[in-house]
């Protein structure tokens, strides 16, 4: 609230120098007496009894001592009584009042029908009546004015403290009453200074206090013009504030009459002041402990900031309460003019009110989190720390726990690798009175993978040949990360040789084409084989036999049903009991020997079977029959060298 003095107010020049007169004269000695109140002013009038200038109503009542001659000034005839009793006289009429009481004096002197403008009760006015030599006609209206009887001479005078407007109309009144017309132009000059002020002050505040008596003309007439431009209380002293005339009020006027002392207007100027701080601390008993405000910063050092939060005073605020970590300066953090929101710690004790923005930006933090969780968003979190069982992180200045088992998809050994990484993490637990915060990477990476399983499921197709990575070993086969999930490749399909262990053919990361034998989505397993990305080398070989044709081989096993032979290596046949011999035979080894070399015929080639079916009965007796048909050829040839040499003889005979 703003407090903000008229700037003519108070004591005018003619009352200043009454009361100094009337100070002056004060003896210890010489009773010394106001000829009735020295000023409209009750609690002047008692200051200077208090100083030794009593007062009196009537000059009966002294019969010796100083009387004074208040302000407003008295009749010829007080002066004359005076004297006649002795008494000393101070004449503090004021030198405007005197110059109208001589005007209206001189006029009635000069033959002018004299008239006095003004309160008809007024002291002053009574007393420019009685130096008129009680001949004026006092009038306060234009309708008195024109019911003034035209005359040969108008001198008129006007009280000093008179309406300059009111007296302007009067005179219109008035001018026609006679062709001779003196005006005595008596107003005091501070009257409408004073109103002036006091106006223009109401016009730009919520609320005018007028100090004064309510005996005073001068100061009822600036109360009544004030209240016709805002609220205006009327008061004698500050004793007559009231708390609630100021609620919801910015700005207070205060002006006083010319016979307000000064020391009146300071007590309720201070007054005034004193309930603006009354009234802040009953704003300020609104600010509660443990409640976060909001305040402007209003200046910034070194190791602290100050903060208006509309409290009495500023607050300051430590740098280790600005900020987390602590700064090396408040001004890293505020700069002055910053509106910023503060945690009430304390508004009493031994420190005073104890403001905390560190906490405020935590709870603030803890709002924020708790709007995400039920969002059910993501943070971003800063590793701290390794502590037990987990990690700590901020989050939003929030002090948060990432366990071991929520970090990753699998165990990690060293934790200490996270520190000051800072992780995309989901607030699971939230409990803001144990200011518990639990956080989970591990739901987002299982949320990812979940969706990129299923995406690749969907993607996946049997038979289908990807690219993999050899991710782990296992005894009965290998894990291999097909994009975002591993799928299995046992053992039986590492190879077509036979492998003992998967760490024979593949080592971790090896790179590798694997075929797709097949997969469920609902138990999220892969079959994968490597050795299905490539041709059976038993076809291969198989591909360069025919059957009917007769080929070379050892025997290389014996069996109840026949003999095997291996054609090449890791390629054999089988020569069944039947086609060893044409004598029936119950063992292969009445006819063959491991590690006899024959001739076999290729019967059957079943390249589904992956069997090669031979006979070695068979191949002997196509060699039997070849070795026939060669005999058979030779002999032919015999025959027709024989016509070749008779054919001469032949030819002769016929
Ligand atoms: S208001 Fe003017 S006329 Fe009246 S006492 Fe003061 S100075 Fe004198």
């Amino acid at each position: 609230m703003k407090v903000i003095l008229a700037q003519h107010l108070g004591f005018c020049y003619g009352v200043k120098r009454a009361i100094k007169l009337a100070r002056d004269s004060a003896s210890p000695t010489v009773r010394t007496c106001t000829l009735g109140p020295i000023i409209h002013n009750p609690q002047m009038v008692e200051k200077l009894e208090s100083e030794g200038v009593g007062m009196v109503q009537n000059l009966t009542e002294m019969t010796a001592g100083t009387i004074i001659i208040r302000s407003h000034g008295v009749g010829p005839q007080v002066y004359q009584e005076a004297e006649h009793s002795g008494l000393q006289v101070v004449d503090a009429t004021c030198p405007h009042v005197k110059k109208a009481q001589l005007s209206a004096h001189a006029l009635a002197e000069e033959g002018y029908a004299v008239v006095i403008v003004g309160e008809k009760q007024h002291p002053e006015v009574k007393s420019i009546f009685e130096w008129s030599g009680h001949m004026a006609t006092v009038i306060e209206s234009t309708e008195e004015a024109s019911a003034i009887q035209p005359c040969g001479k108008l001198g008129i005078v006007v009280q000093t403290t008179f309406s300059g407007e009111k007296f302007k109309e009067i005179v219109a009144a008035l001018i026609d009453k006679s062709s001779d017309i003196k005006i005595a132009r008596t107003i005091c000059t501070a009257t409408d200074q004073r109103q002036a002020a006091a106006m223009d002050l109401a016009g730009s505040v919520d609320l005018m206090l007028v100090i004064g008596g309510k005996n005073s003309a001068n100061t009822t007439r600036l109360a009544q013009l004030c209240s016709e431009k805002c609220l205006t209380h009327h008061i004698e002293t500050a004793e007559e504030l009231q708390d609630c005339w100021f609620n919801e009020v910015e700005k207070v006027g205060i002006t006083a009459g010319a016979s307000t002392p000064d020391w009146i207007i300071k007590e309720v100027y201070k007054k005034v002041q004193d309930m603006e701080s009354l009234l802040q601390e009953e704003s300020m008993r609104e600010i509660k402990e443990h409640e976060i405000i909001k305040g402007t910063i209003v200046l910034v050092t070194r190791d602290e900031a100050f903060i208006d939060i509309g409290y009495k005073a500023e607050v300051a605020i430590p740098r280790a309460e600005l900020a987390y970590p602590v700064p090396e300066s408040a001004t890293d953090v505020v700069s002055t003019g910053d509106e910023i929101q503060v945690y009430v710690v304390s508004m009493g004790g031994e420190k005073g009110v104890v403001l905390s923005k560190v906490k405020a930006d935590k709870f603030a933090a803890w709002n924020d989190i708790t709007a995400i969780v039920d969002r059910k968003e993501t943070v971003q979190a800063e590793v701290t720390q390794v502590v037990k069982g987990g990690l700590v992180a901020m989050v939003l200045g929030v002090r948060g726990f990432i366990p071991a088992s929520q970090l990753e998809l699998h165990f990690i050994k060293d934790l200490s690798v996270y520190v000051g990484q800072t992780l995309e993490v989901l607030p699971i637990e939230l409990d803001i009175k144990k200011q518990r915060l639990v956080l989970s990477r591990r739901t987002l990476l299982e949320a990812a993978r979940d969706k990129k399983q299923a995406e690749l499921f969907e993607s996946l197709s049997v038979n289908q040949i990807l690219r993999g990575t050899v991710k782990r070993l296992v005894d009965y086969g290998a894990f291999i990360d097909i994009g975002g999930m591993d799928g299995l490749a046992h053992i039986s399909d590492l190879s077509w040789e036979r492998v003992k262990h998967p760490s024979d053919v593949l080592t971790v990361g090896d790179e590798v084409e694997v075929l797709v034998k097949n997969f469920d989505p609902t138990t999220k397993r892969i079959s994968l084989s490597l050795k299905d990305t490539l041709r059976d080398p038993w076809l291969e070989k198989a591909d360069h036999y025919k059957e009917g044709t007769c080929v070379k081989g050892t025997i290389v096993k014996l069996a109840d049903f026949g003999a095997f032979m291996e054609l090449e290596p890791k390629f054999d046949g089988l020569i069944h009991l039947g086609e060893l011999s044409e004598k029936r035979i119950s063992k292969a080894e009445e006819v063959v020997h491991v590690g006899d070399e024959v001739t076999v015929k290729i019967l059957q080639i079943d390249k589904k079977a992956k069997r090669v079916a031979l006979s070695l009965l068979k191949a002997e007796e196509d060699a039997e029959k070849a070795e026939y048909n060669q005999y058979m050829a030779g002999q032919e040839e015999k025959t027709a060298t024989l016509g070749d040499a008779l054919g001469d003889v032949f030819q002769k005979l016929q």
